[in-house]
């Protein structure tokens, strides 16, 4: 089955008892036991084990990485909190030089903490990061594309590289989504989503999700930590995620499209320095994407030549494009993310990232080529 029917029709069976085709938000934080005390037959017991909104999402997801399993928590952050508890014994984790802020700050402070030693390496050269794992090496953490700069990791090669060393190999798919991107058929161990990005589709919903590619003593221990440390998806936000699901591979298809589009005018814009679009061919990783995309995606970011007053100009100077953080949702975004990244930014001060909306694209490029045509007066 093609992906776009197997999100419509994964999970989504009409309800027994009323034949309502949408599906119901069941609030119960309770279950019947059966008469001998055991569990119900649907073998639920209490919201925070399970309920059937998150069942049903995650049969989805499931289905739609073609994983075994799927557990969904309350945030993104959750969800990558929960896969680092359940690491096992302490040595060395390798995040990007590039990857989102929270976690950079999680492995650096909390799995540091734990005894863990964290290297950041530059994903974009696939030898070096090769070359950097070894005997010692637990947990390979992978984001692809990746916040801000759009850097490309090649998905097969690392994961081959993590089974020969026996590291885990995890890829934060956020921003490719499961309808570009599919890391668990590359070898990839697990597969991260914030939900509350292009799967909920609407900036309307925060969630988190892991998939993983077999049921194993790892999903065991992450299942048992978000039993215990609660941090669960609400029936509402499972609700609302599985609608949001069912029209991702669209969505997205019309994401990509539009910021191919907005990309190549960019790309012919005197007062940018660079354009991070993996769909330019003149992107250092623009062939692997290629490879293991089925297109690039609605997220790009721009370093202009004249600085951080010429990137914070342009932002405020647009009038399609929201200045807000986050991603993923109908609606363009325009961000500069040194002004939010606290005190010490890694991001460049001269750069925005741009979340490219379902708008029609000529508009989107008529709003970008008047809040630059401000640049020159
Ligand atoms: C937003 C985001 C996260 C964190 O997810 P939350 O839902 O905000 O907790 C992790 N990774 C990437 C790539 C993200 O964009």
């Amino acid at each position: 089955m093609k992906l776009s029917t197997l999100l419509v029709h994964a999970a989504a069976e009409p309800q027994a008892h009323t034949g309502a085709v949408a599906d119901s938000i069941v609030l119960s934080t309770t279950y019947q036991h059966a008469a001998d005390g055991t569990r119900a037959p649907a073998g639920l017991e209490y919201q925070r084990e399970a309920h059937p909104n998150g069942v049903a999402l995650e049969r989805a997801l499931a289905a739609a990485e073609g994983g075994a399993e799927a557990l969904c928590f309350a945030s993104g952050m959750a969800a990558i909190a929960a896969l680092m508890q359940a690491l096992p014994e302490p040595g060395e984790v390798i995040i990007g030089t590039d990857v989102y802020q929270g976690t950079r700050t999680l492995a650096l402070e909390f799995l540091q903490a734990k005894g863990f030693r964290v290297r950041a390496i530059a994903y974009s050269d696939t030898a070096a990061v090769v070359a950097s794992i070894n005997a010692d090496t637990r947990l390979l953490w992978l984001e692809t594309p990746s916040n801000p700069l759009l850097h490309v990791g090649d998905i097969a090669a690392l994961a081959s590289a993590c089974h020969t060393h026996k590291a885990l190999f995890v890829v934060d798919n956020t921003f490719a989504t499961t309808a570009l991107q599919r890391p668990l058929a590359l070898g990839a161990d697990v597969v991260m989503h914030s939900t509350t990005k292009y799967i909920g589709g609407h900036s309307d919903v925060m969630g988190g999700a892991l998939v993983f590619a077999r049921r194993d003593d790892w999903f065991e221990r992450v299942l048992h930590f978000r039993h215990i440390h609660g941090a669960v998806m609400a029936p509402f936000n499972a609700w609302l995620t599985l609608r949001g699901l069912r029209t991702l591979a669209v969505r997205v298809e019309r994401h990509a499209a539009n910021a191919l589009a907005v990309a190549e005018f960019l790309a012919t814009c005197p007062a940018l320095e660079q354009v991070n679009y993996p769909g330019l061919s003149s992107h250092p990783n623009h062939a692997v994407a290629a490879r293991q995309m089925r297109a690039f995606g609605g997220m790009l970011s721009i370093t202009f030549k004249r600085g951080r007053e010429a990137a914070l100009q342009v932002a405020s100077a647009l009038r399609l494009f929201t200045n807000a953080t986050s991603l993923g949702g109908f609606e363009s975004l325009v961000e500069h993310r040194a002004s939010v990244e606290g005190p010490n930014p890694v991001t460049a001060q001269n750069l925005l990232r741009l979340s490219i909306g379902l708008e029609d694209p000529e508009d989107l490029i008529d709003d970008l080529r008047q809040a630059l045509a401000q640049l020159s007066s």
